[in-house]
C-alpha cells in the first residue's frame, strides 16, 4: 500500500473514512464510523494502524486482518474492530475493482435477485404513526420497523421529534452538541402502551406486512418475555435488542416463553460474542453490521457460523453506518445463502454528495450494482464543505434519576 488517509467529514452527521491506495494507485474506502465515538476511531487508525499498512501488500486481506486482530494484543471493542473494519473494506474493494468485478462476484456471486429492506416508521401518537407507515410504503418499503411515543415519557428511541416533510425519514438520534441529551424511560409504561400500537397497527394494514420493533436493549430478561408473548398475536418479523447484549444468557429465558423471532448483535464486535446464542438458537437474526464487527472477512465468518442453526442475516443499518459500510453489506446480503433482512435507512442529500454510490432502491429491495469494487467514490470538495461537529447519542434516567441503558 502506498497510502493510507482517514478522512472525517460531517454531511449531516460525522463519518469517518478510510481511503487506502496502492502501489498502481487503486483506491479502496472503508468506513469507520463509531456513532458518537468517531474521533477514536480515526486516532485508532491514524496513529497506530495507517503506518502498519504502508508498504505491505493490499491483496493479502486475511493476513492483514490477522495482523491487525492478534498483533495488537488488546482484541475485540467497538474502536479497535471498527478500524480493522475500515481497512479490510477498503482492501475487498481494491481486490474487486482490479479483478473488474463487483465485490459480490469475489464472495460467491448472487444467491437471490436483491435485497429485501426494511425502512423505519414511528409516531408521537397512533395516527401520526400510522401516517408515517404509509409514507415508508410510498417510499417503496414493504417490510416496517415500527416504534411509538408511550404517554408519560418525553422522549423515546427511534420516534421523530416530527413527521419528515422530505419523504426520507430522518430521525437521528446523534444530536450535534458538546454534552449528550438526557431522555427519561419508563419501563412500566412502556409495556402497557406497546402491544395496543401493534393491535391499532395489525387492524390498519392486515397481517401480511411484516412488521419489526426495536426495545433497545432496556428490558430485563422477564420484561422481554412478558412482550415478546404480549406481541405473538401481532407476529412481528422480529424484536430486537429485548435485552442488554452484553448477558448472552438472557435469551434463554426470553426463549423459554415466547415464539416471536429474536434480533440481536448491532453492538456486538465478533463472533465470539454470538458463542452461546448460536449454539443453543437462542435468537433467528444478525444484527451486526460490516462496520463494527471487523469487516467483510469477519461478518461472513459470523453468518456462515449462525447458517449451520437457522440463524439468518439482519444487518444494522441505520445512517450511522455511511454509504461505505451500507454498499459493503449489501454485498454481502446478495451472496450469502441465510440472507433474511436489511436494514435501510435512507441518507441525507449531503451525506449523498459525498459519497457517490451505484446501488438501486426498487420494489422494497436494493441492490449494490455491477461497478467493481463496492460501487462508492469519495468526493473530497463536498466533503470539505462539511468538517466535524462533535455529536453525541443521548442517555437515559429514570424518574428517580437512575440512568438507565439508552
Ligand atoms: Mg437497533
Amino acid at each position: 500500500m502506498r497510502s493510507a488517509e482517514v478522512l472525517v467529514a460531517s454531511p449531516g452527521r460525522n463519518f469517518v473514512t478510510l481511503r487506502v491506495m496502492t502501489e498502481d494507485g487503486v483506491v479502496g474506502l472503508g468506513d469507520a464510523t463509531l456513532n458518537g465515538r468517531e474521533l477514536a476511531v480515526a486516532s485508532y487508525l491514524t496513529d497506530h494502524v495507517v503506518p502498519l499498512l504502508l508498504g505491505r501488500d493490499a491483496h493479502r486481506i486475511e493476513d492483514t486482518w490477522q495482523f491487525l486482530y492478534r498483533g495488537a494484543y488488546w482484541r475485540r471493542g467497538p474502536v479497535t474492530m471498527a478500524a480493522i473494519a475500515a481497512v479490510d473494506v477498503a482492501l475487498w474493494d481494491i481486490k474487486a475493482k482490479v479483478a473488474g468485478l463487483p465485490l459480490y462476484q469475489l464472495l460467491g456471486g448472487a444467491s437471490r435477485t436483491g435485497v429485501m429492506a426494511y425502512g423505519h416508521a414511528s409516531g408521537r401518537d397512533v395516527p401520526e404513526l400510522l401516517d408515517s407507515i404509509r409514507a415508508q410504503q410510498a417510499e417503496g418499503f414493504r417490510s416496517i420497523r415500527v416504534q411509538t411515543s408511550v404517554p408519560g415519557i418525553d422522549k423515546v428511541y427511534g420516534v421523530a421529534a416530527q413527521p419528515s416533510t422530505s419523504g426520507r425519514y430522518d430521525y437521528e438520534p446523534a444530536q450535534r452538541a458538546p454534552l449528550p441529551a438526557e431522555e427519561d424511560w419508563d419501563t412500566s409504561a412502556y409495556l402497557r402502551h406497546v402491544p395496543g400500537v401493534f393491535e391499532a397497527v395489525r387492524n390498519e394494514f392486515g397481517p401480511a406486512l411484516p412488521l419489526l420493533h426495536d426495545a433497545h436493549h432496556r428490558l430485563t430478561p422477564i420484561q422481554a418475555a412478558r412482550l415478546g408473548r404480549a406481541l405473538e398475536p401481532y407476529d412481528l418479523f422480529w424484536l430486537e435488542d429485548c435485552t442488554p447484549g452484553e448477558n448472552q444468557d438472557a435469551l434463554r429465558l426470553v426463549r423459554q416463553h415466547t415464539t416471536t423471532p429474536l434480533a440481536i448483535g448491532e453492538v456486538f464486535t465478533t463472533v465470539w460474542d454470538y458463542q452461546t446464542l448460536v449454539r443453543e438458537q437462542l435468537f433467528d437474526y444478525v444484527r451486526s453490521s460490516v462496520t463494527h464487527a471487523g469487516g467483510v472477512t469477519a461478518l461472513r465468518r459470523i453468518v456462515d457460523y449462525a447458517a449451520q442453526y437457522q440463524i439468518k442475516s439482519g444487518f444494522h443499518g441505520p445512517t450511522d453506518i455511511s454509504p461505505v459500510g451500507m454498499a459493503a453489506a449489501l454485498h454481502l446480503d446478495l451472496a450469502v445463502h441465510n440472507f433474511g433482512i436489511q436494514e435501510y435507512m435512507q441518507h441525507s442529500a449531503a451525506t449523498d454528495e459525498v459519497f457517490r454510490q451505484t446501488f438501486t432502491w426498487a420494489d422494497g429491495h436494493l441492490h449494490p450494482g455491477e461497478e467493481p469494487g463496492i460501487g462508492v467514490t469519495y468526493d473530497d470538495d463536498a466533503a470539505a464543505h462539511h468538517p466535524y461537529q462533535a455529536a453525541y447519542l443521548p442517555f437515559n434516567r429514570l424518574k428517580d434519576g437512575t440512568v438507565h441503558d439508552w
